[in-house]
């Protein structure tokens, strides 16, 4: 068997020319252009050049983007001073703080100080508890844009085996608790996971985030599962790859997303869904005010 490889790249662009379709239509209807605030703190090579890829995904849909580059010794003061003002700014729609943030910086306390409705990274302990109690509102990028991804290859994780491995706020935990919203019975694995190969081996649908080249091997994958592989790791050869090993894997799987051009380009195309929906969400409260 070769699994079918999952487009990820072509996905999210049916994606964001359905966003470019809406924010369109809101111009005619004279409602604002959705506008999101990307806030980076120091020089990391990598942090930059995400951010400019979500402020050039923001121009292909016509979204309006503000840009805050912060020098790498700001304080946490100047940083929640800055979150306030965006709080209450009312041309913004989302903020989106890049992490990592310098050491003197605590992460947790600068993305509760965002206003849920505005967290469109999803990452506000708001948001993650609304996923858990099966009320989503802004809902972390990556696992979404993973359910999107399954469900755009029509497979249904409902009654599924599911098996998350990497328990990350950002990554692992959110996409255990969308799984479980879509019906999957899910196991989730992390660094003290007893037996790993043998979890995987049980697995219909399969999601990795690790952080580890290759790390999962493809004979402990389940003839015919569903393989999302979320890491992202340079290689010494200047190439990217992901946490499994892509071609024995893709020799067992039925369908497998490649490293780049899977899971990557979903995580923005969700990030400008999730904003388009932070400014519906506050059309309608200005509506009923
Ligand atoms: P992270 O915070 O370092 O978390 C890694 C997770 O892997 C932890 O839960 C850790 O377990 C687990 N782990 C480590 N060693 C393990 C082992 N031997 N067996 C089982 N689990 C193990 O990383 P992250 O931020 O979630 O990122 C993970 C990967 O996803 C990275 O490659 C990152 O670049 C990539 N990523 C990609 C996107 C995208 O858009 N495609 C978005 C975000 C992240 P413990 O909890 O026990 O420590």
């Amino acid at each position: 068997m070769s699994a079918q490889i999952i487009n990820g790249k072509e996905v999210s662009q049916q994606h964001l020319a359905r966003i470019s379709a809406e924010v369109r239509q809101r111009k005619e209807n004279n409602l604002r252009t959705p506008c999101l605030a990307v806030v980076l703190v120091g020089d990391d090579a990598a942090s930059a050049v995400y951010v400019r890829n979500k402020k050039l995904a923001c121009e292909q849909v016509g979204f309006e983007s503000l840009s805050y580059e912060l020098p790498a010794d700001t304080s946490q003061v100047d940083l929640l001073r800055l979150i306030d003002e965006l709080n209450d700014n009312p041309k913004v729609d989302g903020i989106l703080v890049q992490l990592p943030l310098p050491p003197q910086i605590d992460s947790q306390t600068v993305l509760e100080r965002i206003l849920p409705g505005k967290d469109v990274d999803g990452f506000h302990p708001y948001n993650v508890g609304r996923l858990a109690v099966k009320m989503p509102l802004m809902r972390p990028c990556t696992p979404k844009g993973v359910m999107t991804l399954l469900e755009a290859y029509g497979v249904n994780p409902e009654g599924k085996k599911a098996v998350v491995v990497g328990a990350s706020n950002i990554v692992g935990r959110p996409q255990l608790l969308e799984l479980l919203l879509a019906r999957a019975t899910v196991t989730i694995c992390h660094s003290a996971t007893q037996n790993l190969p043998e979890e995987i081996a049980a697995a219909d649908i399969l999601v990795v985030g690790v952080g580890k080249p290759n790390f999962i091997k493809g004979e402990w994958i389940k003839p015919g599962a569903v393989v999302i592989d979320v890491g992202i790791n340079r290689q010494e050869n200047g190439k990217l790859c992901g946490d499994v090993e892509f071609e024995a894997a893709k020799a067992r799987a039925s369908m497998i997303t490649p490293v780049p051009g899977g899971v990557g380009p979903m995580t923005i195309a969700t990030l400008l869904e999730n904003t388009l929906s932070a400014a519906r969400l506050r059309d309608k409260k200005t509506a009923t005010a």
